[in-house]
């Protein structure tokens, strides 16, 4: 059993050394490690996609999704969810010690870009392929490629149909986010835009401004979302450059768990946006205005029995794909292995104690019956 249990933890760590020796980061191409998890599922002759990246319909050959599966039926068991992509390294490589993209072992602690979030939580779930086919589970693997940079691939899967590869009546989801292991249910959700002016004039600036702030209000009021407190310190960037403001604002709101305010928002945003458009014109013709969302978090909160009383602190702080996968309809937790206070740091690790840790948790989980 021993000798069994050390021989998956190094293909845990081989194939956790593949992952990291790819550059993921934002900035970069996704393609290579997406590749690499093609392939292992195609080696053992497992059905996988790739969806590239696609904005508006044109395609962009440097980041794709994969969809992998274990078994087969109608009625999956599991979905199994990551992001392939990592957080950047450029504005930090001074303070790293080793190599991010060469996994580097001392003692019981491996570094390198992504350990933590997510690439060894991947790694796990890659090794554990045999297990689920012998325990006959039927598995669903999701891997995203843009979770770091705002969470368009899994909109991207969305508009792509990805609900029609991946079962609705799949028992339950784990999106495979740092949480020590630890079962969380629940965490908040928001959506940020991003509103670019072009062409006023230095004494037109506050009256732009106030009818922004007028509509923007409007909306608030519209959907009965709270606004988050954000909001005023990124408008308050709106500066002057060249006599001329030519810059950009973010807002953002946060979601309530229901889901009225996004609907009530998605139907008034554009009517609101439009008619401040027009506004503007009346004050300078040549005032142009374009508005853009920059992320979407769905809010996540699994009230599924299988998942109560089994967490101290049920809550992350931070944002996940699970809401998407919750409001398809698959029950879904976040569960994954390591420290999230050492995600998008310098030096980022993870003892291999924690990825053993994951292991035993998913193995213990996918034996429960849901
Ligand atoms: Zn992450």
């Amino acid at each position: 059993m021993k000798l069994l249990s050390r021989r998956v933890m190094k293909k845990i760590i081989e194939i956790l050394k593949k992952l990291v020796s790819f550059d993921t980061s934002i900035e970069r191409s996704t393609l290579d490690a997406a590749y690499f998890v093609a392939n292992f599922f195609d080696s053992q002759k497992l059905p996988v996609q790739l969806f590239y990246k696609n904005h508006n319909g044109i395609y962009n050959n440097n980041r794709a999704s994969v969809i992998a599966s274990v078994g087969k039926g109608d009625h999956a068991d599991l979905l199994l969810s990551g992001h392939l992509d990592t957080y950047g390294v450029s504005q930090q490589i001074q303070n790293w010690k080793t190599n991010p993209f060469n996994l580097t072992r001392d003692g019981q602690t491996l570094f390198g870009r992504g350990v933590v979030d997510m690439k060894g939580s991947i790694a796990v779930a890659l090794s554990l392929i045999p297990f689920f086919i012998k325990q006959k589970l039927s598995v669903n693997f999701v891997f995203t490629h843009d979770e770091e940079g705002g969470f368009s691939s899994i909109n991207q899967l969305k508009d792509n149909n990805f609900y029609g590869l991946v079962s609705q009546k799949t028992n339950y989801g784990i999106v495979m986010e740092p949480t020590d292991s630890q079962i969380k249910i629940r965490h908040k959700g928001y959506r940020r835009y991003k509103v670019c002016f072009n062409g006023v004039l230095e004494n037109q600036k506050e009256k732009v401004w106030w009818l922004f702030k007028k509509n923007i209000e409007l909306l608030h009021k519209r959907c009965s979302w709270k606004k988050s407190k954000k909001f005023e310190d990124n408008c308050s960037s709106l500066t002057l450059r060249n006599n001329m403001i030519n810059e950009e604002v973010t807002f953002q709101y946060r979601y309530e768990i229901n889901d009225l305010g996004e609907r009530e928002f998605e139907k008034f945003l554009p009517i609101v946006f439009n008619r401040f458009c027009e506004e503007t014109k009346i004050i300078n013709k040549n005032i142009s205005c374009t508005l853009k969302e920059e992320i979407n978090i769905l809010p996540l909160d699994c009230n599924h029995p299988f998942f109560q009383n089994i967490s101290d602190k049920p809550i992350v702080s931070y944002g996940t794909e699970a809401g998407y996968f919750q409001k398809y309809g698959i029950p879904t937790v976040i569960i994954g292995a390591g420290n999230y206070s050492f995600a998008h740091r310098s030096n980022e690790c993870i003892q291999i104690d924690e990825l053993k840790m994951f292991k035993q948790r998913l193995m213990s989980i996918t034996r429960q019956r849901f």
